[in-house]
C-alpha cells in the first residue's frame, strides 16, 4: 500500500514516500541535490528518507516548511544522521514546538518531533558551482520558502504549485499571499519545478503562470458574486458545487467552503 518511487532530473534526484497510495497529496517527494536535500518527507517513511539520505551522502537539510509531510523527519535527521538543518526564521520558531496536528493528517503522515532548525542565507552555495536562492513565499504557509537554482533554471517550489487549479483550501491558506508569491517567483527565469506532491513538472514558469491566472479570476468571479448578494455559501455551492469525501474526510480542514472564504477575506500583508 505504500508509495516509495524514485524521480530523476539532471542531477537533481527525488524520492516520493507516503504511507497511503491514494491520491497526489498523500505522498511527498524528498529531493537530492548533490550532497543538499530539500525536505525530509513525513515520519512514517523515515526509513525509506534515511536509506535515500545516506545513500547520496547528504551533508544538510533545507526545508521548505514546517508542515508535518515536508519536516517530519527533521529531527531524526539531525539525531541519527548528524545532519544540520536549515530554514526560515519563521519555520524555526514553528519547528520548537510539537505539532498539534488533526487525526486525518496523523494517520496520513505520521507525528514528527520538534527539532532545532539554522536560518537560511539568502544565498547557498552548493557543489558544481550550483546555487539556491531563498524566495520567502507565504500563503500556503506563513513560513514557506522556494529555493531557485537561477543557472539551471530550476525552482524547488515546496507546496507553492501542487495543480494549475483548486476546489479546496485549508483553513489556514490565504489565497492573496499566494498571489503576492506567484507574481514574485514569476520575476524569475526557470523552467523546470520541482514540486513536492505533483513531482517534476516541465514548463513550470508556464505552470505557475497558470495557477496564478486560475486564481485571479476565480477571486474576481467570487467578488462579483459576493456583490450581486450571493452569501459565501451561495457562491461556494454555484461555484464548486456541494463539499465532498475530500471535505468530510478532513473535517473541513481542507474544504471548498474554506477556499471561497478565504478568498473574500481581507488581502493581508506577509509576516
Ligand atoms: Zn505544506
Amino acid at each position: 500500500m505504500a508509495i516509495v518511487e524514485r524521480l530523476k532530473h539532471d542531477i537533481v534526484d527525488g524520492l516520493r514516500v507516503g504511507r497511503l497510495r491514494f491520491r497526489m497529496n498523500t505522498s511527498s517527494i524528498v529531493y537530492c541535490v548533490g550532497r543538499t536535500a530539500i525536505d525530509t518527507g513525513p515520519a512514517n517513511q523515515w526509513r525509506w528518507v534515511r536509506r535515500f539520505l545516506t545513500d547520496h551522502r547528504v551533508s544538510r537539510i533545507l526545508l521548505t516548511h514546517h508542515h508535518e509531510d515536508h519536516a517530519g523527519n527533521a529531527a531524526r535527521c539531525q539525531q541519527e544522521l548528524g545532519l544540520p538543518v536549515f530554514s526560515s526564521a519563521l519555520c524555526q520558531t514553528l519547528a520548537e514546538k510539537k505539532m498539534n496536528l488533526p487525526p486525518h493528517r496523523k494517520l496520513c503522515w505520521g507525528t514528527p518531533e520538534p527539532f532545532s532548525a539554522q536560518v537560511i542565507d539568502e544565498t547557498m552555495t552548493l557543489e558544481q558551482g550550483l546555487v539556491l536562492r531563498a524566495i520567502p513565499c507565504s500563503g500556503h504557509a506563513d513560513d514557506m520558502v522556494c529555493y531557485l537554482e537561477p543557472n539551471r533554471g530550476w525552482l524547488f517550489a515546496g507546496d507553492l504549485y501542487l495543480a494549475p487549479n483548486t476546489k479546496y483550501m485549508l483553513k489556514e491558506e490565504n489565497p492573496h499571499l499566494m498571489i503576492d508569491s506567484l507574481n514574485k517567483v514569476l520575476e524569475y527565469p526557470f523552467d523546470t519545478l520541482f514540486c513536492s506532491h505533483r513531482g517534476i513538472v516541465h514548463q513550470g514558469h508556464r505552470a505557475l503562470k497558470q495557477k496564478l491566472d486560475f486564481l485571479l479570476s476565480t477571486l474576481e468571479t467570487v467578488r462579483k458574486l459576493s456583490k450581486s448578494g450571493l452569501n459565501e455559501q451561495q457562491i461556494t455551492r454555484t461555484l464548486l458545487g456541494r463539499e465532498d469525501w475530500m471535505s468530510l474526510l478532513t473535517m473541513y480542514h481542507f474544504s471548498k467552503q474554506n477556499f471561497i472564504n478565504r478568498l473574500l477575506d481581507e488581502p493581508r500583508k506577509p509576516n
